[in-house]
Formats: structure tokens, C-alpha cells, sequence
């Protein structure tokens, strides 16, 4: 039997890299599958790769037009997929912004834009999931987090700043919810090959990223281990997987 069958997961910056392959993980085990993005294209064309793709191909998608920096888009995500489904298994918290410069160079803009959709992003959808997985009295949150929500480096304090505060509000969702039956796991990849760097607009960092021969983790790997994750008996809170490339060193 599939690991995830019949479950209900959303998954949020479903468009691209580490949240379309989890997506396509998800609907491999047979999970009721919500994907989301800005992106309408992108969401079609992932639809029409995720039907049938369980083994025995009942698995359904719903796509869902959102940008996660509007509070109420973010609302009306989770209550058009219990509409949908009916409940709420899994949140996939992964859409993230990640445009690093150092901070004297002062791009206002982009740090707005990194808090707005990798910090308030992540609090508005939670918020309304909690509020179906209360309900219910289960659920799951898995929050993207980074290597760089444990440590940080010239280039990267700001974007390091917005996933700090992931893990922090992680970890206080996880103590606040556990009589509930929610559990919260935080997921902290190292460098993964996906369109997250072709937004930075800083030349210097740019030159620096391109210059590494270091062989990246796929989005795979990380879908792997969100599916680990999702998949545990409710007995079990996997609460943080770090995953770093076997040649990152910190
Ligand atoms: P991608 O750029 O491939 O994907 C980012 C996703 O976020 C896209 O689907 C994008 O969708 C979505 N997104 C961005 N802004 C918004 C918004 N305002 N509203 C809704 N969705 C939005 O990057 P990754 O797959 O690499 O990133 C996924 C997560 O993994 C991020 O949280 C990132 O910080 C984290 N991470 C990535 C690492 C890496 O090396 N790649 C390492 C560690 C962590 P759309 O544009 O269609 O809205």
C-alpha cells in the first residue's frame, strides 16, 4: 500500500524545484495533492503530470492560483482544500525567496520581499491550517527552512534572518501544538539545483554561485525526505532534517 493514501497534503510554491518534485512525491504515495503558486502555467502543466501517478492512480490535484504574501489568498488556500478534500493532513510550507546580497548594499526591496513571503508567507498559511488541524485534532506542518537557519555567512544575513525565524517559529508551533496532535518538522537542505538563485540580482554573488564546482542535492532528495517525514506512524515527530550535499562544508 501506497505510504500516503488517501492523506491531504498542501504544498506551496508547488511551481518550481523542491516543492513541484514534492508534489509529484506526495501524489506518488497516493495523496490528495493541493499545489500552489503564482504561476497559472506552470500549475497546469504540473496537474496534468500528477494525475494517475500513484499506483493506483486515485490520487487527486487541486491547483490553486496564490500568492502567499496576501493574508487572505493564503486563507482561501486552506479552506478551498477542505472544501475539496474534506481535511487537512499536510502543509508543505516551502515557498521561499532567497536574494542575497550583502546588507550594505541596503536593497530594501528584497528584504521586504524575502520577510513578506519566506516569514509572513509561512505564518499566514500555518494560521489557517491550524486552525482546520485544531479541529480535527491532527496534522502536520513541515516547514522549508535551510542550512542557513542554523548558521550564516557574509551575503546571505538576510535571507539567513528569514529562515532563523523559521526555525524559532517552528520549533514554538511544535511545543504549542503537540496536545492538539499536530507535529512539526523543519526542513534545512544545503544547496539544491532549482531556480532559486536566478533571482539574485547581485553580479558579485552571482560570479561567486557560478564559480562553485560542488556537485548540489536534486529536489528529489529533499521530497524524499519530506515524504519520510509525512509518512511515520503519528507516534513519531520527526522535528529536524539537515541535509546537506556530501561536499558542502558548512
Ligand atoms: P524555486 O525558486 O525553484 O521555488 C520557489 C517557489 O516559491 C516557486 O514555486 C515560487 O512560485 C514560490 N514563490 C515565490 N514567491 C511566492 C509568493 N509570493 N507566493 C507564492 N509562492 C511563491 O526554489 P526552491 O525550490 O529551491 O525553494 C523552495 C524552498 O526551499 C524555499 O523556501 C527555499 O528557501 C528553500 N531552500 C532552497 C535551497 C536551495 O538551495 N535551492 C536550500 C535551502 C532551502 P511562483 O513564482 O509560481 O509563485
Amino acid at each position: 500500500m501506497a505510504r500516503l493514501d488517501g492523506r491531504v497534503a498542501v504544498v506551496t510554491g508547488a511551481t518550481s524545484g523542491i516543492g513541484e518534485a514534492t508534489a509529484l512525491a506526495l501524489a506518488a504515495e497516493e495523496a490528495h495533492v493541493t499545489i500552489a503558486g503564482r504561476r497559472g502555467d506552470r500549475l497546469d502543466d504540473l496537474t496534468d503530470r500528477m494525475k494517475g501517478a500513484g499506483a493506483d492512480g486515485d490520487g487527486q490535484v487541486l491547483a490553486i492560483e496564490c500568492d502567499v504574501t496576501d493574508e487572505q489568498q493564503a486563507h482561501d488556500l486552506i479552506e478551498k482544500t477542505r472544501e475539496e478534500f474534506g481535511k487537512l493532513d499536510i502543509l508543505v510550507n516551502n515557498a521561499g525567496v532567497m536574494l542575497l546580497s550583502k546588507v550594505e548594499k541596503g536593497l530594501s526591496d528584497q528584504w521586504r520581499q524575502m520577510f513578506d513571503v519566506n516569514v509572513m508567507g509561512l505564518l499566514y498559511v500555518t494560521d489557517a491550517a491550524v486552525a482546520v488541524m485544531k479541529q480535527q485534532g491532527s496534522g502536520h506542518l513541515i516547514n522549508i527552512s535551510s542550512v542557513a537557519g542554523r548558521k550564516t555567512r557574509p551575503t546571505v544575513g538576510v535571507y539567513s534572518g528569514t529562515k532563523f525565524a523559521v526555525n524559532a517559529i517552528s520549533e514554538a508551533l511544535r511545543q504549542e501544538l503537540l496536545q492538539d496532535g499536530i507535529r512539526v518538522t523543519m526542513v534545512e537542505p544545503g544547496a539544491v539545483a532549482t531556480e532559486l538563485t536566478d533571482h539574485i540580482t547581485d553580479e558579485e554573488v552571482r560570479e561567486n554561485l557560478g564559480s562553485s564546482q560542488m556537485e548540489p542535492l536534486q529536489s528529489e532528495d529533499i521530497a524524499n525526505a519530506i515524504v519520510y517525514a509525512a509518512s511515520q506512524p503519528q507516534r513519531v515527530s520527526v522535528n529536524e532534517i539537515l541535509i546537506r550535499p556530501t561536499e558542502q562544508s558548512n
